[in-house]
């Protein structure tokens, strides 16, 4: 890493979570804010909208070319899964190293970024959550799992959520996986009455998705085991709590090569 500040374009720069990115980029005193992507907002400064101030960075609808005007480092995207495939491949053509937090990302993309990130010799990350208080439950579950491999997640978002089982949900399975083996839960014979009852399957564990207005980002992993149950919970309460994991990430991306999938392997 060099002396000078690390350029940043934010991506989704005008959604929920984009508009924290933004401030937080424009605060913090070893990032620059350099362009500001959104789907709709051409032309506006995004320190308005923000919040921030007037800054004269202004918003595009144009990703290319806002890589050939800025120049970046780094490009922060929280857009959404119909898009993120786009925005990644335009990012490694212009050599600008993704971090990404948009979640629903199939895992033959991420080997594909992978490989093309190691080639040019940069590096990206891919974290479905960003706050590492969500990051510490899915280790702690990870290690419960040892003990009790009976286990159900349950993950509770807005209702503007795009893709289900969250991302987190996902993670937080796949690292379960690796502790126990396969195994089926609950009754051989049971029926579910009506379609979904039981949640989604990951290798036996069931995953359960609830979208109410109100929520932001809250999950629980539940063990059973005789005689007793442990419940480990994580609310995001605020989009603030994902920011410190996002400024990490766009520092530390510039010291690796290749795809970091996962907060916990930056911070490990
Ligand atoms: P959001 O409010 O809908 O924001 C997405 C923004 O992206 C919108 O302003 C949208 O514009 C814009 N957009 C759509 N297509 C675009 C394109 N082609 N180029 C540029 N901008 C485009 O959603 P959100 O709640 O901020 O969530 C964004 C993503 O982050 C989701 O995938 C969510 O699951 C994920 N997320 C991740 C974490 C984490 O820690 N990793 C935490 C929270 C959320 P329009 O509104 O005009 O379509």
């Amino acid at each position: 890493m060099t002396d000078s500040k690390i350029r940043v374009v934010v991506v989704g720069a005008n959604g929920r979570m984009g508009r924290e990115v933004a401030k937080t980029v424009l605060n913090d005193p070893l990032l620059e804010l350099v362009g500001a992507v959104d789907r709709s907002l051409d032309q506006v400064d995004v320190g308005i909208v923000t919040g921030y101030g007037e800054t004269g960075v202004l918003f595009s609808t144009n990703l290319g070319e806002t890589f050939v005007r800025s120049n970046p480092d780094v490009m922060i995207d929280f857009t959404n899964p119909n898009v993120i495939r786009d925005n990644v491949y335009t990012a490694l053509d212009y050599g600008v190293r993704p971090v990404v937090g948009t979640t629903g990302i199939p895992q033959e993309d991420l080997q594909a970024w992978d490989g093309i990130l190691r080639e040019k010799e940069i590096g990206g990350v891919v974290a479905p959550n960003f706050a590492i208080g969500a990051v510490l439950m899915m280790k702690f579950a990870a290690q419960a799992a040892k003990y009790l491999p009976h286990v159900e997640i349950i993950e509770m978002h807005h209702d503007q959520k795009l893709d289900a089982p969250s991302g987190t949900a996902i993670k937080t399975a796949e690292m379960i996986a690796k502790e126990r083996q396969r195994m089926e839960q609950g009754h051989p014979q049971e029926e579910e009455k009506l379609i979904g009852a039981r949640g989604a399957d990951f290798e036996g564990m069931r995953i359960h998705s609830v979208r109410l207005p109100g929520y932001v980002a809250h999950q629980e992993v539940i063990f059973g085991g005789l005689g007793q149950t442990l419940t480990i919970r994580h609310d995001s309460i605020h989009r603030e709590s994902f920011m410190p994991g996002v400024a990490m990430a766009a520092k530390k991306v510039m010291a690796i090569k290749g795809l970091v999938y996962g907060l916990e392997n930056l911070i490990d």
